[in-house]
């Protein structure tokens, strides 16, 4: 099975920059996702592997379920640590972009990144990148960013002196990326590829159950609530949303990630196309974070960028709004009826 993703040249070009380079810094987008984090620190390991100072950064915070992941204890959060984050992005002299394809995807972080004299490399499978680099190696096809991440190391001949931990990470990236391969997963590549990764003898069991098993008691009730409570169903247009206040956080105490994958709960319901949450920040007044979620040939990233600010990938979009829950909720309604509207009404799944 070819999994080669650059040419000879481009290949080549990777290992003079990575050769040239004395800092490296590694970074990812805001709220940093398994796929984010896992594509990163196998990456910082490759870097290490060469010899090469490198350093994760990361805008800000990442949920508990991720807080296990080999080598996340080195990591720098920006929110936490501006000066050395801040100290780290302006004295590197290369800086890997992983798993975002616009600065504005780093939130906070932006100004500091855009200002980085650092020459910058991108590796990325989200659609349409704008970020000035050396190198891009962009591919929307592919399940995750870890998955370019294999496919380079494969490249680059250093897998098979990567560990255990350097898989793990993939792993879990292409596992989180997917749902635990249920969607964006049918490459047969994909299983190739896990299939190398086992051979470095980890658990993927458990590595499932420390991402997916890892509720708290008030997170699976809020979970549940949501659902009972607060979802409403539009039958006729196959979609439903739902809101997230700062009354819900505090009745159950949430932390960041409570509310993880919960947009994709409400796909499970027969004939279902798109699913919309909608969630107070929960500091900042007037802002409710939006996640969008589809299936199949029913897109939700148009939908993000028309009435939410954002965009994303065809099944799996998100952006924000500037106002109140209330009319953040009047939005996503005329959402779902331009939605309805958009698509074909005899849907025969
Ligand atoms: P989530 O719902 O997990 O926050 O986001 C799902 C996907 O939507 C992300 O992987 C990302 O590709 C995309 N996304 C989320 N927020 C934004 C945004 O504000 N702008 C764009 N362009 N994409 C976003
Ligand atoms: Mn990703």
């Amino acid at each position: 099975m070819d999994i080669n993703l650059l040419s000879p040249h481009r290949l080549d070009r990777l290992r003079e920059l990575v050769a040239d380079a004395t800092r490296i810094v590694i970074c990812c987008h805001k709220s940093p996702d398994g796929d984010a984090l896992g594509s990163s620190l196998a990456w910082a390991e490759y870097l290490h592997s060469q010899g090469k100072d490198a350093t994760v950064v990361v805008p800000d915070a990442y949920p508990d379920f991720l807080q296990w992941l080999p080598n996340e204890e080195g990591i720098i959060r920006y929110d936490k640590y501006p000066e050395r984050a801040e100290g780290l992005l302006s004295a590197a002299d290369l800086i890997f972009c992983l798993d975002f394809n616009t600065t504005s995807r780093v939130g906070d972080m932006q100004a500091v990144l855009d200002a980085s004299p650092a020459q910058k490399i991108l590796f990325d499978h989200h659609l349409s990148p704008d970020i000035k680099t050396v190198m891009r190696v962009s591919e929307k096809k592919l399940s995750s960013t870890s998955e370019i991440v294999f496919r380079i190391v494969w490249q680059l001949g250093a897998f098979d002196a990567m560990s255990k931990q350097f898989a793990i990470c993939l792993y879990c990236g292409m596992m989180t990326d997917t749902g635990a391969f249920t969607y964006n997963s049918s490459d047969a590549e994909i299983y190739y590829i896990i299939s190398q990764l086992l051979t470095k003898k980890f658990d993927k069991d458990l590595i499932y159950r420390k991402v997916y098993n890892n509720y708290s008691a008030s997170c699976i009730r809020m979970r549940g609530y949501m659902m009972y409570e607060k979802l409403q169903v539009f039958p006729n247009e196959h979609a439903a949303y739902f809101t997230i206040t700062k009354d819900d956080m505090a009745r159950f105490q949430f932390v960041k990630g409570d509310a993880e994958g919960l947009v994709n709960e409400p796909l499970r319901i027969k004939k279902m196309r798109m699913s919309i949450s909608l969630r107070e920040d929960s500091e900042k007044e007037n802002l409710v974070w939006v996640s969008l979620r589809s299936v199949g040939p029913w897109h939700c990233n148009k939908i993000a960028e028309t009435f939410f600010n954002g965009g994303g990938h065809p099944n799996a979009a998100g952006g924000h709004l500037h106002c109140t829950i209330q009319e953040a909720e009047k939005i996503a309604r005329d959402a779902i009826q331009h939605f309805a509207k958009i698509n074909d009404p005899s849907p025969k799944s």
